[in-house]
């Protein structure tokens, strides 16, 4: 193509293709390694502590999700997720994360629980059932202390049929958390869909808080509505203790994010194990 593009006298376009050209060529090679990444071992969950806003202590963890590249170093999930779910690997993938969550999570304190993210494609796989009942057999982690964080897509998306395996999950005692709520088309709409158990405010609306009167006001919106629901609030990355003392004047049941800890290897969670109020 670069040839051709000389040749054609289109040399403006030259630095253009070159661009493109590498930066596809780089994202078939990505593709290539994620699709042996898993069978090399090279994914690892991280955890982040999640904190009950009045007690300051821990309640649970987040699992996320680190692919550890053998020539890049850390890619993020928000690069290697989509990839995954392009490429169908995020069926196993996913699989494989909901079985070492639980797995781990079975070690814990019973208080604890640990959360999961689930991708749209998981649900359409139609394995997503059988998955979840084997990995709490296969750790032995009662369903009450697994939650499954979904994204509203998954109810943009062959609604009905997605709804009744939410439904189904939902007897097998497991609960419903709805990630990100406020960036989509129609987050309000969605809790009339389905109860959720919990809403997980974006971090994008935490960000400002304190110095924007707009993004206060809708998450006191969202903390009063959710509560009058019967629903937990979960506030993301919380990073200042402005942004803490704030949301726990509205309310928020829960907070998670780096003013509290980034999300950590198993092994480093022993403090949060033991001990478990912060100071
Ligand atoms: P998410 O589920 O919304 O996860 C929250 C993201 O915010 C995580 O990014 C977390 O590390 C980051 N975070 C936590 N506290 C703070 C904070 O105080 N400030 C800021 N700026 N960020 C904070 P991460 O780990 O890079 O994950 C990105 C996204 O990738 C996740 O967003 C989730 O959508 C997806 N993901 C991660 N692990 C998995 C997984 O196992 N399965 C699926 N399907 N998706 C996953
Ligand atoms: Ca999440
Ligand atoms: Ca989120
Ligand atoms: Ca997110």
């Amino acid at each position: 193509a670069l040839y051709r593009a000389k040749a054609d006298g289109r040399n403006t376009f030259h630095f253009f293709e070159q661009g493109m050209d590498s930066r596809l060529r780089a994202r078939r090679a990505l593709d290539l390694d994620l699709r042996n990444a898993m069978a090399a071992g090279e994914f690892e969950l991280y955890y982040q502590p999640v904190i009950t806003a009045r007690s300051s202590t821990v309640s649970g963890f987040e699992a996320l999700m680190r692919w550890h590249h053998p020539e890049r170093g850390m890619v993020s999930p928000a690069e290697f997720i989509p990839m995954a779910e392009e490429i169908g690997l995020i069926v196993p993938l996913g699989e494989w994360a909901l079985l070492q969550a639980c797995t781990e999570a079975a070690n814990w304190p019973e208080d604890l629980s640990i959360a999961v993210n689930l991708s749209p494609v998981q649900f359409k796989s139609r394995n997503l059932v059988p998955a979840v009942v084997n990995a709490l057999e296969s750790s032995g982690l009662a369903a009450s202390r697994l939650e499954l964080e979904i994204t509203e897509s998954v109810l943009l998306q062959e609604s009905e049929i997605n709804l009744a395996t939410l439904h189904q999950l939902r007897e097998l005692g497991v609960r419903i958390s709805m990630d990100d709520f406020g960036t989509g088309y129609s987050s309000l709409g969605y809790l009339r869909q389905f109860p959720f158990d919990k809403i997980k405010i974006d971090q994008s609306f935490i960000k400002e808080l304190a110095d924007n009167p707009q993004d206060a006001a809708i998450v006191r919106a969202v903390t009063g509505l959710g509560i009058s629901l019967g629903m937990t609030i979960t506030a993301e990355g919380v990073e200042t203790e402005v942004q803490f003392e704030r949301l726990r004047l509205e309310g928020c049941t829960e907070v998670q994010g780096y003013l509290f800890s980034p999300p950590r290897t198993a092994s480093a969670l022993g403090p949060f194990l033991t001990g478990r109020e912060l100071t």
